[in-house]
């Protein structure tokens, strides 16, 4: 079996954020037959429609790059244990969520089957999604569009604010490699 390119997009506007997306990014280091090769900065994003179920409060976005075998099926499977593990309330879905990960693109693979559509059907419209995406992987083509991810970024129209975080993801473990002399 081949191998591929995915990008996963991770989101938590619910309950202590931070440490949800650190969580998030570990879980994304442990799958099967993978390699994790990227993570974006953290982003604190405008909630689309404050007014909407899914309430006020500010998400932290970014992207993770990972190399894979596993087929989009098998992937999709594990990003929804991984949400329901880090406590996403499936009966709730489009509420508030302490966990969305949503698989934006595999390869240049176009998939649409029931309950998985790639690339993301909304990648392209969203802020919040194309700057993590283009801070790692700026020339990547969407394959629908034939356009960069850069080009998508330079002529979206999303007025939704997209703050860069000093976050650094992992930090909640205190996981920044630190080199003492003794
Ligand atoms: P949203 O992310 O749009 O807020 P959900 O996380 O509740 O919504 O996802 C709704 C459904 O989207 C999931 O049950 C899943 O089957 C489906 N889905 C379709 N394509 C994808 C994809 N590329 N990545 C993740 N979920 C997807
Ligand atoms: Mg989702």
């Amino acid at each position: 079996m081949g191998q591929e390119t995915v990008f996963i997009g991770f989101g938590s506007n619910m309950g202590d954020r931070q440490d949800f997306c650190d969580r998030a990014i570990a879980l994304m280091n442990l799958l099967p037959a993978s390699q994790l090769t990227g993570v974006s900065s953290y982003y604190e994003t405008e909630p689309i429609d404050p007014t909407s179920e899914l309430g006020s409060t500010w998400f932290y976005n970014g992207v993770v790059r990972i190399e894979t075998k596993l087929t989009p099926r098998k992937l999709l499977e594990i990003c929804q244990e991984t949400e329901r593990s880090l406590g996403r309330d499936p009966e709730h879905r489009k509420g508030p969520r302490t966990m969305d990960l949503d698989i934006l693109f595999y390869g240049q693979e176009k998939i649409d089957q029931p309950g998985l559509t790639i690339p993301h059907p909304r990648l392209h419209l969203r802020r919040f999604v194309l700057v993590p995406l283009a801070e790692l992987a700026p020339e990547w083509n969407h394959p629908t569009f034939n356009q960069s991810v850069k080009d998508l970024l330079d002529s979206l129209d999303d007025p939704g604010q997209v703050r860069k975080s000093d976050i650094l993801p992992g930090s909640s473990y205190g996981a920044r490699p630190t080199c003492t002399p003794s």
